[in-house]
């Protein structure tokens, strides 16, 4: 085949597009596995909540309803169980609005470090007494254009990994700082941290470190796979670095919009 092929190319150059075809089929595996293993994920997430709590309702069937003790313990349970089922369905359907396209940016232009520090007000009301909330954000005003309610999702998910990923407390530092064109945000923890082989595939879609930790925290594996969709939707890069038992730190990227910038053109 191989001499073949070098005669044909001598006479053709018609093996440059043979190889074309060849990569593109193992492409096309690739995303064909990666849909089979996708596929694969989901139904194991959802049978894992689903067989709990089929255990639980059995037993309460069975009689345990009438135990005050147990009764309240069993239900509640299942509630969170369904509460999990519910949030991975609603993740699974952003991330299928996402691959179709089927979604719109509702863009506006707002104060970054502003719209940043109304958030972290949210999460400081109701933190943890062992974890310390320290902020580096210069006093200017950054202006950003973005969907709000989008960005408030990313972040919302950025630091709730950051502070259910620090089990034994320690300070969320958050940061803002301008680079060339773009706004460059910091969410740095002294948690858990990140194996360095692991880094980059936690904004895989299900991947997690410790998988049966991060289920028992009510995670669903899919909320840095659609904070990444969502920055990168905004024209930014999102990434990590991190040390094992050290801490984490994701970083971000936003487009920095000037002040006034073809406003009035
Ligand atoms: P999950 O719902 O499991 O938290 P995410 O997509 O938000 O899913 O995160 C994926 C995985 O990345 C987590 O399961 C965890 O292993 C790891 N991770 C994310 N943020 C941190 C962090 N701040 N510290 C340590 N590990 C983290």
């Amino acid at each position: 085949l191989r001499a073949n092929l070098s005669v044909i190319q001598k006479e053709t150059g018609f093996v440059n597009g043979l190889i074309t075809v060849l990569h593109d089929i193992t492409e096309q595996e690739k995303i064909d596995m990666e849909r089979r293993e996708f596929v694969s994920n989901v139904s194991h997430e959802l049978r894992t909540p689903l067989t709990t709590m089929r255990s639980y309702l059995e037993a309460l069937a069975e009689g345990a309803w009438k135990d005050q003790e147990i009764a309240p313990h069993f239900l509640e349970v299942t509630q969170t169980e369904t509460e999990r089922m519910i949030r991975l369905v609603n993740d699974l359907l952003q991330l299928s609005r996402m691959d179709a396209r089927e979604y719109e940016l509702n863009n506006e232009i707002v104060d970054f470090n502003k719209f940043f520090n109304k958030i972290i007000d949210r999460f400081e009301m109701s933190k943890p007494e062992h974890i310390n909330f320290q902020r580096l954000m210069p006093d200017t005003d950054m202006f950003v254009e973005i969907d709000t309610d989008k960005m408030t999702q990313v972040i919302d998910n950025i630091i709730s990994n950051a502070m259910k990923y620090s089990p034994n407390g320690g300070n969320v530092r958050f940061g803002v700082i301008l680079k060339d064109d773009m706004l460059k945000v910091m969410v740095s923890d002294d948690g858990m941290g990140i194996p360095q082989d692991n880094l980059e595939r936690i904004f895989d879609r299900f991947y997690r470190v410790d998988r049966a930790r991060a289920r028992a925290m009510g995670g669903t594996g899919l909320g840095l796979a659609i904070a990444k969709e969502m920055i990168e939707a905004h024209g930014g890069e999102i990434w990590a670095e991190s040390e094992e038992g050290k801490g984490t730190t994701i970083f971000f990227t936003l487009p920095i919009q000037l002040e006034g910038e073809g406003e009035w053109e």
